[in-house]
């Protein structure tokens, strides 16, 4: 079959034009938003969308389903045509590198992923929503036109909140990222890190002023903004690539389903982060986030 990235985009000889993809694929803005259609009545840009990621996976994805649960790996082959057909840069816009698509579409996406293969829908889907869309949302002109062409082409990404002892009770973590000149160094264990067994780069939440936290409890208000570089209890995101000296990814989880989506814990022993900073956009980082 022709993938999703010919029918959208950029192959030597789509099979629509790009106009037509944004047609396609950024449809939900204009059925839903416009019109005010229920989320169950697709557009025809919809339900052709919804096809050609159905038959993707049911062509080239179910026949590895066991092989890959067996191994507890996602085939790199399958990975690939996820870069391949632009469903690892659903939303990122047109001028990155992306697909330029909806949030609906996104979902669309991992539905029909999900219908033959949890694990490759959860990477996609981790990868997607959690990764791409908080780096093209919060993440500054530097960052975005470094990363976001790669996370659309190539690099996984990873979402690093929870750790040992902060599941649903996010805020309580305990990632450090202390100021050290032009520079935070991080320390910390992240938990269950959907990707992290193959991603490139890490989105990780650390307190970059564990002092705020104290001031929360005692003021129990919620301030935001409180200053270009805190955000909410003094919780912070850094970019952290994988290559950074201090990072290391344990072995896989094993899980009792969704097997071969690769779980890991997350170690940062004294990664050195550097502000951002024009010279070396390798480092920092600061996507201000308030959770
Ligand atoms: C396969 C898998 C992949 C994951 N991928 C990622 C990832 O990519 N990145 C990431 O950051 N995290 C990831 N996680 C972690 C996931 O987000 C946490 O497991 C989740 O936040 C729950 O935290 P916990 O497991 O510590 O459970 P706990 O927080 O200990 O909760 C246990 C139970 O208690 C309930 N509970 C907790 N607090 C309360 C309360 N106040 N009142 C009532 N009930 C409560 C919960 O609903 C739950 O049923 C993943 C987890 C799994 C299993």
């Amino acid at each position: 079959m022709n993938g999703l990235r010919h029918l959208v985009t950029r192959g030597a000889a789509p099979l629509l034009s790009r106009r037509a993809v944004n047609g396609v694929l950024a449809t939900r803005k204009s059925h839903t938003v416009e019109t005010g259609a229920p989320l169950t009545h697709f557009t025809d840009e919809e339900t052709m969308l919804r096809d050609t990621v159905r038959k993707l996976a049911t062509e080239k994805i179910a026949p590895l389903v066991k092989k890959m649960d067996e191994e507890e790996k996602i085939d790199a082959g399958v990975l690939q045509s996820l870069f391949d057909n632009g469903l690892m840069g659903i939303e990122v816009p047109d001028e990155y590198g992306g697909t330029g698509a909806s949030f609906f579409s996104s979902m669309l996406v991992v539905e029909e992923l999900s219908r033959i293969d949890a694990s490759v829908a959860a990477a996609c889907d981790v990868h997607n929503t959690l990764v791409v869309n908080l780096m093209a949302q919060l993440g500054n002109e530097e960052q975005k036109k470094k990363y976001l062409p790669r996370l659309s082409q190539d690099m996984v990404g990873s979402f690093c909140l929870s750790e040992p002892l902060a599941g649903s009770d996010a805020f309580s973590l305990k990632t450090e990222a202390k100021k050290d000149g032009d520079h935070f160094v991080i320390n910390g264990s992240k938990m269950w890190i959907t990707n992290s067994d193959v991603a490139g780069v890490f989105l990780v939440m650390a307190n970059a002023d564990p002092s705020l936290v104290k001031f929360f409890q005692d003021n129990a208000v919620l301030i935001i903004n409180v200053s270009n570089f805190q955000g909410y209890r003094g919780i912070t995101c850094f970019i952290v690539d994988r290559e950074m000296p201090g990072v290391s990814v344990a072995p896989k989880e094993k899980k009792l389903g969704i097997r071969a989506s690769g779980t890991c814990m997350v170690h940062f022993d004294n990664v050195r982060v550097s502000k951002a900073n024009e010279k070396s956009c390798d480092t920092l980082n600061l996507l201000k986030i308030f959770l």
